[in-house]
């Protein structure tokens, strides 16, 4: 009996029951010479290891009609799905086949949205799947981006360069829809570079450059963010394990109708807002996404909670950093901020339950209601106590999919009984 029971076990070890496909030796090549605005011409090839799977649905296209053009794919058994925007690859006698794709993709949401030309963003984030790949998975990729002498490339990893036109990269086990591509003018931007000690690059736009007190303001508050949250989660900034290989860049656009955003190895903002607002705490958020958020606690939209997770727990945490480093007379008037846009939307139909947040479109709820119930927690257990929860749930979920917010009540409840369960009462509350 025992016997057995030990090659029960041994085969469980050796054998797992379900083995997902695999994506190998991918090369991906984005070319931007002679090409208009908004297009790339993009060859990929990977091998496509089935397991025991019959077919891999890969996420692959943007706008219907007009995002993937001059479609060539050299494989037996593939579908393109424009309306449902993946490719679908079906098995057939070969366990493993190898895939050759070449198409021109056309990006308008690159375009329209960062403003005029001047900045290119390709972001996955925004439903532009400009590269085949399964989502939520990791992947080994050989990347070469070629630009005109007009344009320079800022990736979410950093890519060695030739200095003129030619970009590439091995990217070991990087989250497979975290590959964004920023192409910027030359001749429309000014960059800089400052040392924090670390380097730290920053592109604005020329003629709109902020003044000498924001600039300072932004490298020290940089400067502290990274200090700060390296603490409290335990783990440094700069991380190879993490793929996080440099600090940030930061672009400054002009786009219309867009939100800051942490893109890995850049973050992207408003040149305006930054030259102009009296504060500039946002980026910090940003800052802290390289902790909490997107591409690393991995909830799909459309999942109860998906918002609170990716955003209301990094905001949270910004709110933390302002009450500890930036004193408590800021920190008052940031909460007060937060109380007073939120009694605003308080019992009119945009005051949902924070959990039934699952696309992010309703700001006050995620980043001012959410907020305001965890503080409700934190008063409760204490600031630093309910920061060290958050901090181990990142360092237990990370990189893990799919993920619950429910994880998160968990984790709650693991370490102060009872209390998870009442904060699950606050986020599903109609009203706080
Ligand atoms: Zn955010």
């Amino acid at each position: 009996m025992r016997k057995l029971l030990c090659i029960a076990i041994l085969c469980v070890v050796v054998f797992p029951v379900a083995i997902a496909e695999e994506i190998r030796s991918y090369t991906l090549c984005f070319s931007k010479e002679r090409q208009d605005a908004a297009n790339l011409h993009i060859k990929c090839s990977f091998s496509l290891d089935f397991q025991n799977e019959d077919s891999v649905i890969m996420n692959f296209g943007g706008g219907q009609e007009f995002s993937v053009d001059n479609l060539k794919v050299d494989s037996v058994g593939f579908e393109y799905n424009q309306e449902a925007k993946n490719i679908v690859f079906r098995k057939r006698q070969e366990q493993v086949v190898r895939v050759n794709m070449e198409y021109n993709y056309t990006n308008l949401s690159a375009f329209f949205i960062y403003g005029e030309g001047k900045a290119e963003l390709w972001e996955t984030s925004f439903g532009e799947y400009f590269y085949p790949y399964v989502p939520n998975t990791f992947m080994d990729v050989a990347l070469n981006v070629e630009t005109p002498d007009s344009l320079s490339l800022i990736c979410s990893y950093p890519l060695e360069s030739d200095d003129t036109t030619k970009y590439s990269g091995k990217l070991n086990h990087i989250l497979s829809q975290s590959l964004t591509l920023a192409f910027i003018r030359n001749d429309a931007y000014q960059r800089t570079d400052e040392y924090i000690p670390g380097k730290l690059s920053i592109y604005q736009i020329k003629g709109m450059q902020c003044g000498k007190d924001r600039y300072d303001e932004l490298l020290e508050l940089t400067k502290a963010s990274i200090t700060f949250f390296s603490r409290v989660y335990g783990e440094d900034y700069i991380s190879e394990d993490r793929n996080v290989t440099a600090l940030p860049v930061y672009l400054f656009h002009n786009g219309k109708g867009f939100s800051n955003r942490y893109n890995v190895g850049f973050i992207s903002a408003s040149q305006e807002k930054f030259s102009t607002y009296p504060d500039i705490y946002p980026l910090v958020h940003e800052i802290g996404h390289r902790w909490l958020g997107e591409w690393t606690l991995l909830i799909d939209d459309g999942q109860s909670g998906a918002y609170f997770i990716k955003e209301t727990l990094n905001e949270f945490m910004t709110l933390m950093f302002i009450r500890y480093v930036c004193g408590s007379e800021y920190y008052e008037s940031q909460l007060d901020r937060c109380k007073s846009e939120y009694e605003k939307i308080k019992g009119t139909p945009q005051d949902e339950p924070i959990v039934n947040v699952v696309t992010n479109n309703n700001n006050t709820v995620i980043y001012r209601k959410g907020p305001l119930a965890l503080i409700r927690i934190a008063e409760q257990i204490g600031y630093g106590e309910l920061m060290s929860v958050i901090s181990r749930f990142y360092k237990e979920y990370a990189g893990k999919y799919p993920l619950k917010y429910t994880d998160f009540i968990d984790i709650v409840n693991e370490s102060h009984a009872g209390v998870g369960d009442q904060l699950n009462l606050l986020l599903t509350a109609q009203s706080l």
